[in-house]
């Protein structure tokens, strides 16, 4: 049985990760940081499905290497390493703080780069694995107003090229997927006004799915002729 760590799994895509993950065979490592209540609830729902709930901030290293020396301690090693969790925030590029840059980065981008340093050794050791780093749309081709979630995804997007390079030759592929504007709590604070111009912008007039995203995720780790690549499920918000 193979072992998918999913980070950031309380709540929205990475949850949607972790059902289909499992759905499909593989033990799954939930990381939830403040939502235990959701990481519980996730849990019920997996009910027997071999699965263990782990809390740990993500923009903490030691706290990242000691979760995944965890989950291959449990199940025997680590196949997949799904990158999800982040954090969003709109503000104009003056209002943005050092920390507040500082907390976008060391979340967004430094806990997918510890957290695959981590992930290696195991992977090596089988000459076998997937890491997927989830970046955004926004990497891409940048966002107003989010100027440094822009940037933290974009660094995904650079780390995904450059570390597929490097190791390929091991047996190991690192992609990275790009999601449009996907349903989630990460919508909140955008308004039914704003909402409406988004799906009018979008040609298939919907928003996206956390399971959109999830779908992706599958394809990716079962197709190992895809490395170094980005997939962007966004219905066609950006065409590029
Ligand atoms: P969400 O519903 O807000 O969920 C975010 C998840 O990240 C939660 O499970 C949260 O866990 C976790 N997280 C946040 N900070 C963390 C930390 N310090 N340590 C560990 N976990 C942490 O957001 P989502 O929409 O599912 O987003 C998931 C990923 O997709 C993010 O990387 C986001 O940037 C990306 N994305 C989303 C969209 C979109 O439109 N929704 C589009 C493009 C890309 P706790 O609640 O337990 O702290």
């Amino acid at each position: 049985m193979k072992t998918a760590i999913i980070t950031g799994a309380s709540r929205g895509i990475g949850r949607a990760c972790a059902l289909l993950l499992s759905k499909n065979g593989y033990n799954v490592l939930i990381n939830y940081n403040r939502s235990e209540d959701e990481a519980k609830s996730l849990s019920n729902e997996l009910g027997s499905a071999p699965h263990m709930l782990y809390k740990a901030d993500i923009s903490q290293k030691k706290e990242v290497f000691e979760m995944i020396n965890s989950a291959a301690d449990r199940f025997g090693g680590i196949d997949l390493l799904v990158n999800n969790a982040g954090i969003a925030e709109q503000k104009l590029f003056s209002d943005i703080t050092e920390d507040d840059l500082q907390n976008m980065m060391n979340i967004n981008f430094t806990g997918a780069f510890f957290a695959s340093q981590a992930a290696l050794p195991y992977m090596l050791h089988e000459k076998s694995g997937a890491i997927i780093n989830i970046s955004s749309m926004w990497g891409i081709v940048g966002g107003s107003c989010e100027v440094h979630y822009s940037a933290s995804k974009a660094a995904l997007l650079g780390f995904t090229k450059a570390l597929a390079k490097e190791l390929g030759p091991s047996g190991i592929t690192v992609n990275a997927i790009a999601p449009g504007i996907i349903e989630t709590d990460m919508m909140f604070d955008i308004s039914e006004e704003e909402k409406n111009e988004l799906i009018d912008n979008t040609p298939a007039c919907r928003f996206g799915t956390p399971e959109d995203v999830a779908k992706t995720v599958l394809f990716l780790a079962e197709n190992k002729f895809y490395t170094g690549q980005v997939l962007s499920p966004n219905g066609g918000f950006v065409i590029y």
